[in-house]
């Protein structure tokens, strides 16, 4: 990846001055110190960042400077990653499926807080000498609302939780309870039931639990509609009255703190009847569209004049010589569009770096600061 240095005032300033043949993945600090300081400022306990929705250090860094508390990570190169970036944070080690070389890199490098979601797991951990720290019991509830299912992978059932909150106790860590109400989660409500669900478990096992994560899921404004994180926060404040003795809260957006600081420009190469071939496509980054809404854009002439004829669908290909490499559904471009357009997508600066391919030599963008998005 190019990485641009030279700050520019907008993402149309710096295609209309710049012209490049590459994708181009605009971040604008300013908007992430924004809603880190909406976290910081609504949410009622230690405010962290799940590193997978987006590693670039830059990301990380910024993070880091605004005073974050901790990280979630899921592999020796996200801790290894983080105690070079930000070493005093803590680590919060929540991917419950570990290699045993795993979890000694953790070992090594502290980790503060593990999650389980199966006895085995947990035995694993016992058995290679973790100690002196928090293990958290990630469980999983039949709950809608967001645009994914986490549930599906990780998460044990509630009465499973239970057990293994106990033996967490009974081994001497500090109990803690965890979820994921699933990516891009619109609704406030999914999250009260999550933690009513917890208060539930932590009674049934007779155990008074130090700390509640929260997780991620809180949702970007790619589907357009507006963002206000403050109902969730209101959600999550008021189902803690099921708690006898509350625990300190922990959330770890990932999506929800780094998404609407970015955009990504993509290029129109070639146009044909009711087909359009972009620079991109879903082995780069647009590897979201196949299985979420597809985020809001707006559609420059190179020249960075916004193009504004009648929205037309048309399906759109990726750069690839591969058949998958195509949008799921036709997407409405303006008729005017033309060879050489920008289409510049609100909303992409989570789970695009990292989950980017280099299939067929593409993979490549530019990576440019921006004031304003
Ligand atoms: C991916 C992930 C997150 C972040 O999820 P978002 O939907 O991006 O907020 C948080 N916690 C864990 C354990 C995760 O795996």
């Amino acid at each position: 990846m190019q990485q641009q240095t030279v700050p520019q005032a907008t993402p149309v300033s710096f295609l209309a001055a710049n012209a490049p043949d590459m994708p181009v993945h605009f971040f604008a600090p300013a908007a992430l110190d924004a809603r880190l300081a909406e976290f910081c400022a609504g949410f009622d306990g230690m405010v962290t960042y799940a590193v997978k929705a987006n590693p670039d250090e830059a990301v990380i860094m910024r993070l880091c400077a605004g005073g974050i508390g901790g990280f979630d990570v899921a592999s020796p190169d996200e801790i290894a990653l983080i105690r070079r970036l930000c070493p005093h944070a803590a680590l919060h080690y929540n991917n419950p499926v570990r290699s045993r070389d795993e979890i000694a890199f953790g070992i090594a490098a502290r980790v503060d807080s593990w999650s389980v979601d199966d006895a085995g797991e947990l035995a694993k951990l016992i058995a290679l000498g973790v100690t002196d720290c928090e293990i958290a019991v990630r469980f999983k509830l039949p709950v809608g609302g967001a645009a994914y299912n986490f549930g599906a992978k990780f998460g044990a059932e509630e009465g499973e939780a239970v057990e293994l909150l106990r033996q967490v106790a009974a081994a001497g860590f500090k109990p803690a309870l965890t979820f994921h109400v699933g990516t891009q989660c619109r609704d406030p409500n999914a999250y009260g039931t999550y933690v009513r669900a917890a208060a539930r478990i932590a009674q049934a096992a007779g155990v008074t639990i130090a700390r509640l994560n929260v997780g991620g899921g809180f949702p970007s404004a790619r589907d357009g509609a507006p963002v206000d994180m403050q109902p969730f926060f209101d959600a999550i404040a008021g189902a803690m009255d099921a708690f006898a003795q509350r625990p300190a809260l922990v959330c770890e957006p990932g999506r929800g703190l780094v998404a609407d600081s970015h955009a990504y420009a993509v290029q129109v190469k070639s146009l044909r009847a009711g087909r359009v071939y972009l620079n991109d496509g879903v082995y780069g980054g647009l590897s979201e569209f196949p299985s979420m809404v597809v985020p809001t854009f707006r559609v420059v002439a190179p020249d960075g004049t916004l193009r504004s004829g009648v929205p037309d669908p048309r399906i759109v290909f990726g750069p690839t010589c591969d058949s998958i490499d195509q949008l799921p559904d036709p997407l409405p471009l303006p008729r005017d569009l033309a060879e050489g357009d920008w289409i510049i997508f609100a909303a992409m600066g989570a789970y695009l770096s990292g989950v980017t391919t280099r299939f067929n030599g593409y993979g490549d963008r530019i990576s440019v600061q921006v004031d304003h998005l």
